[in-house]
């Protein structure tokens, strides 16, 4: 057996975090390359086939969110974890909208970010042990989870792994209220420490999707003190 490093692509304008972490993934094991900007990074994601994306979104030329929807007009497969000082919701909503998996606001713990890292390969490994081109429906969508693509009708929306992973937690248990807690656990694993607020910002990706209504959801319910619960 051969084994193969995982190449990380780190697209980031600031040259101290960009050896900050091409440090830091490097002594884990990684392979690590860089782009400082959005062009040469779309232009490196295509050439490279990295195993994730590191994405800054505040970038000289095109930005962040823009790169993240050139890498998934031709990949939906990539992790992409959007790195960011902007730390206001509608940023980090925008950057999931976009395609990303993943966020880690600025300023960010080295520990954090390897952690979440880990826990992406470490999903990713599970999900291909899973039998291949599972699709769950909730109301009119069909979402696979080895493409994390949702089809509602004519319209495609690339979900990302976290939020396909979440829905997946939902779907094992549709009809009982599933609490952030053991979403966390079930996703992130105990070693990576994302907010309730990420989990929140997912459902709500998740909602845009597959609701109607994504204000008054019909399938994806908060139950009030307990968490998200699926139904039919
Ligand atoms: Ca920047």
């Amino acid at each position: 057996m051969t084994l193969n490093k995982q190449t990380i692509l780190i697209i980031e304008d600031e040259a101290d975090i960009v050896l900050g972490l091409t440090d830091a993934f490097t002594f884990e094991g990684y392979n690590v390359e860089s782009a400082s900007t959005g062009e040469i990074g779309v232009k490196m994601a295509e050439e490279l086939f990295p195993d994730l994306i590191i994405l800054d979104l505040m970038l000289p030329g095109i930005n962040g969110y823009q790169v993240c929807k050139e890498i998934r007009k031709n990949d939906n497969g990539t992790p992409i974890l959007i790195l960011s000082a902007r730390s206001q919701e509608n940023d980090i909503i925008r950057g999931l909208e976009a395609g990303a998996d993943d966020y880690v606001t600025k300023p960010f713990s080295i520990g954090e970010l390897l952690a979440r890292v880990r826990a992406i390969f470490r999903r990713l490994m599970t999900a291909k042990d899973r039998s291949s081109s599972k699709i769950i429906t909730v109301g009119t969508c069909q979402i696979n989870l080895d493409t994390y693509a949702a089809i509602n009708g004519d319209i495609t929306t690339d979900l990302g792994f976290y939020a396909s992973a979440i829905l997946q937690v939902l779907d094992e248990r549709r009809g009982e209220p599933v609490s952030r807690d053991e979403i966390l656990d079930a996703v992130w694993g105990l070693d990576a420490n994302p907010t309730n607020r990420t989990i929140d910002n997912f459902i709500l990706k998740l909602r845009r999707t597959i609701e109607k209504n994504p204000a008054h959801p019909k399938y994806i319910l908060t139950v009030y003190g307990q968490g998200y619960k699926l139904i039919d």
